[in-house]
């Protein structure tokens, strides 16, 4: 199906225009190859996007019975997260399981690129800081991952 798509792409010469990189002007014959080619691409897709609703519709079915169980989905690699696993929360939202998540290393890098930005949260900069020094008094260091119950 991607190789029908490509040829069908492929029909449509693309002519570089000397300032904006793509073409200017297109004539009425290109007008018309142009939306019979999208027109077939959308043909093409039409059905991907049929599959796609009915098989999202289906992880919603599977997942509401458990929703009081489930915190949600790992950002990094989009595992289904249970309440009491361990993972990253981060400070913006996002949740991350054990394995994508971060280091404490990795973090602190990330608030000192920070510092002084727009991004920059003292207090929580700083809230960061004091539980990393109470990680390491307690045995931990930088390379663990940064990780809690979710
Ligand atoms: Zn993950």
């Amino acid at each position: 199906m991607l190789r029908m798509t490509r040829e069908l792409l492929g029909t449509t010469p693309v002519v570089p225009s000397p300032t904006k990189g793509f073409r200017v002007t297109i004539t009425a014959e290109e007008r018309a190859q142009l939306s019979k080619n999208i027109a077939g691409v959308d043909e093409i897709i039409a059905p991907l996007r049929k599959a796609l609703k009915e098989l999202e519709d289906l992880r919603k079915d599977l997942i509401e019975p458990y929703a009081d169980d489930i915190v949600g989905n790992c950002e990094g690699c989009g595992r289904l997260l249970f309440v009491g696993d361990k993972g990253h929360r981060c400070h913006d939202g996002p949740i991350l399981c054990a394995e994508c998540a971060p280091t404490w290393n990795d973090i602190g890098a990330q608030w000192n690129e920070m510092k002084g930005s727009a991004d920059d949260d003292p207090d929580l900069r700083f809230k960061f800081w004091e539980a990393f020094a109470q990680h390491a008094a307690a045995g931990g260091t930088g390379d663990d991952k940064a990780l809690v119950t979710l």
